[in-house]
């Protein structure tokens, strides 16, 4: 397997486009490689080779990262990790990120344990959306999947806490897996129906840590569709504000909408948006593969930034090589939670 060659020049001056023509002003940022769960799908249970701090940026690396990027055409951003909730006084860093000008939006992904005791601080520093992971409405397999106790009980208080404080949208993020949540799949799309929240259920993308699960469990998010579809009819919908590669649908006058995201089974790759910084400045044009640039160093010595992000621009590929079963295409990711998901 191998990529195809770029076939636009990247250009900057305020717009930062691909070799494959493709508008890049999203940037997800990971804060810290660590976290406070270890789901089955995204970290092996022991956890993995920590990150030292020194090897970490800081907030304001992150910030000064943030300021050139936006100065070439970024507009918005998600803070994801590990668990960002996980990395000390968070709202310091959107604090930051918020006074940058040409920042139009940051949004936050988060497993929501920790979320309650700081929402509102983190609404009134600028976050104005968040994404919910959350693979089971049952209290046991909630804490089995995650393999921590007590999960469900805290994701819950954290997902109150985002619609009291305001966040909107609020969407729930849910890893398909046979075997583990696919009966929960109608439960999960009725909670689109009352409330204004937005359901996306996800294919579970093989990583060095989980090709067993990846491939044994995979369910596709036509099948989790087809499962809903029996229940009520579905249409097609715009979706709420976001930058994500979900395709959405909703039940007839429901609140909320039911999102797929497909990466396994229709390839949306195409549409990317994106770019990834993680916890220690790589940044990287692809979640998954090896090409990836060292923004920290430069940073930390002073040498301009703007060359290096555009020449990760250039070489940005034009779509993952993911295969089920295998870890080539994740190009020797053992966990997602290495580049933020
Ligand atoms: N800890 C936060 C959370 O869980 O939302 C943010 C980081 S997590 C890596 C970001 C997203 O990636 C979550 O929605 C999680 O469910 C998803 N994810 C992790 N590993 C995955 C995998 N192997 N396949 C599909 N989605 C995965
Ligand atoms: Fe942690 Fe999020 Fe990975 Fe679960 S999906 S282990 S909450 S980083």
């Amino acid at each position: 397997m191998s990529y195809a060659m770029p076939r636009v020049r990247p250009s900057s001056n305020g717009t930062m486009v691909d070799g494959f023509g493709r508008r890049i002003e999203y940037l997800r940022i990971s804060v810290t490689d660590k976290c406070n769960l270890r789901c089955v799908y995204c970290m092996p249970e022991d956890g993995l080779p920590w990150l030292r701090r020194s090897e970490i940026l800081t907030y304001e690396e992150i910030a000064e990262i943030v300021r050139v990027m936006a100065d070439m055409g970024l507009r918005r951003l998600r803070l994801t990790g590990g668990e960002p909730l996980a990395r000390k006084d968070l709202p310091r860093l959107v604090d930051l990120l918020a006074a940058v000008p040409g920042i139009e939006d940051i949004a936050l992904s988060t497993n929501a344990v920790l979320l309650a005791p700081v929402a509102k601080r983190l609404r009134d520093a600028g976050v104005s959306r968040v994404n919910i992971s959350l693979d089971s409405l049952c209290a046991d397999r909630a804490d089995a999947i995650a393999r921590r106790p007590g999960t469900l009980a805290r994701v819950m208080e954290g997902l109150d806490a985002a619609h009291a404080v305001g966040f909107d949208p609020i969407k729930i993020n849910v890893v398909l897996m046979r075997g583990h949540n696919d009966d929960e799949v109608p439960d999960f799309a009725e909670l689109s129906r009352d409330r204004p929240l937005h359901v996306r259920f996800i294919e579970v993308m093989p990583t060095e840590s989980n090709l067993e699960l990846s491939a044994t469990n995979f369910l596709s998010c036509d099948e989790a569709l087809s499962r809903v579809a029996v229940v009520d009819a579905l249409e097609p919908v715009p979706g709420p504000a976001g930058n994500g590669p979900a395709t959405y649908f909703s039940f007839p006058g429901a609140q909320g909408t039911i999102g797929v995201i497909t990466p396994m089974s229709h390839n949306f790759c195409s549409r990317c948006n994106r770019m990834r910084l993680t916890a220690d400045g790589q940044l990287r044009p692809c979640l998954f593969g090896t090409i990836q640039t060292p923004l920290r160093d430069a940073l930390r010595h002073g040498e301009a930034l703007e060359p290096l992000i555009n020449e990760t621009l250039r070489i940005k590929p034009e779509k993952h090589l993911l295969v089920q079963g295998s870890a080539e295409g994740s190009g020797g990711l053992i966990a997602l939670s290495q580049t933020g998901g």
